[in-house]
């Protein structure tokens, strides 16, 4: 629906699930299946920056693809400013960069090592064939700038940069075209914590200086916390607790977002609580009946054997699937 363009949320994912077919054993007899990502709904609207956290494996990439389009969803809706890149609508998936980029976790490896970073932070600019090769050395220049780089470092090659650098030379690159959304995938993670916080406070200037949305990726709480408006907490392939971030961080009531809140190092010692958390990440493959996070959950019950409860709403706009919120 064209004529909703402009007003719908930037990134709509309604009821999407991703399956991934597993061959299993030496001659692949039997097939199972992984679902990485299970009926989500999430949006991010304009400006808005919604954070996502989970532990290793829950399905924060595969969202993360899914949200770029990278990768289509098995069933349910994918809709970038109102539009479904996989409608087959004339024009649609050609307009993607312009809309959203991403950044990934390992800066290193989503450089080319044999390009100099100006060559780079041009990629986008020279695929959808935008302006002279001088307009694009001054575009260029302008991206390092808006990322704290200088002039000269456009020639340089990405092993001459430090790891916050490369992070920043990724983050030129997604702005090439003026996306109006950024999908971070993990973008402190492979930093020292002393860079993390250079690189997390660049994200929130460029937000107030260029009006971006982001979905903000991490398993670290403490990092989303810091830059979302809204987060939403991931286990195994289900949004399991979304709010506000404050009314989130201040008064979690899924058990597993405490568990997290509880192992994170908390900036405030006397709200340290001992870390509940116990036990593996189930098997995505072979997840438990009921509630997945049942078996590691000091709250449930027989009912949560059952059957996964639904996203219910605890507060406004605060929404828990438990069976016993706390
Ligand atoms: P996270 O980013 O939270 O660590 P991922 O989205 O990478 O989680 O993975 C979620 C689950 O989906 C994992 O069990 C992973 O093994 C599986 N998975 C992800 N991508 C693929 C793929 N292309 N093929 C098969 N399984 C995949
Ligand atoms: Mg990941």
């Amino acid at each position: 629906m064209p004529e909703e363009s402009g007003k719908a949320p930037l990134l709509e994912l309604s009821d999407v699930t991703r399956r991934y077919g597993l061959r299993e054993g030496f001659f692949a007899g039997r097939r199972r299946e992984v679902v990485a990502v299970a009926g989500v709904d999430l949006a991010v609207g304009v400006g808005e920056t919604v954070g996502l956290v989970g532990e290793s494996g829950c399905g924060k990439s595969t969202l993360a693809r899914l949200a770029v389009a990278l990768e289509p969803p098995s069933s349910g809706t994918v809709r970038l400013d109102g539009r479904d890149p996989w409608s087959g609508e004339a024009g649609v998936r050609q307009g993607l960069p312009r809309l959203v980029q991403m950044v990934f976790q390992d800066p290193f490896a989503s450089l080319n090592p044999r390009l100099p970073v100006g060559w780079t932070v041009a990629e986008g600019l020279r695929a959808v064939g935008q302006g002279s090769a001088r307009a694009r050395r001054e575009r260029v220049l302008e991206l390092l700038s808006l990322v704290g780089l200088e002039p000269e470092h456009a020639r340089r090659f990405p092993h001459q940069f430090s790891g916050g650098q490369r992070q920043r030379i990724a983050v030129a690159r997604a702005l090439a075209l003026s996306p109006r959304l950024i999908v971070c995938d993990e973008p402190v993670s492979a930093l020292d914590v002393s860079v993390q916080a250079q690189v997390i406070n660049l994200l929130a200037d460029l937000r107030q200086r260029l009006g971006l949305a982001y979905l903000f990726i991490s398993h670290d709480l403490a990092v989303v916390g810091h830059v979302s408006d809204r987060t939403a907490v991931m286990y195994l392939g289900r949004i399991v607790e979304t709010a506000p971030t404050r009314a989130l961080y201040d008064g979690p009531v899924h058990p597993y977002t405490r568990a997290l809140l509880a192992a994170a190092p908390a900036v405030d010692p006397r709200r340290r609580q001992p870390a509940v958390l116990a036990g593996e990440a189930p098997n995505p493959a072979a997840p438990p009946p009921g509630c997945p996070f049942h078996p590691r959950c000091d709250r449930a019950v027989a009912a949560c054997r059952e059957a996964v409860p639904p996203l219910a709403e605890v507060a406004p706009g605060h929404f828990a699937r438990c069976a016993r919120p706390s």
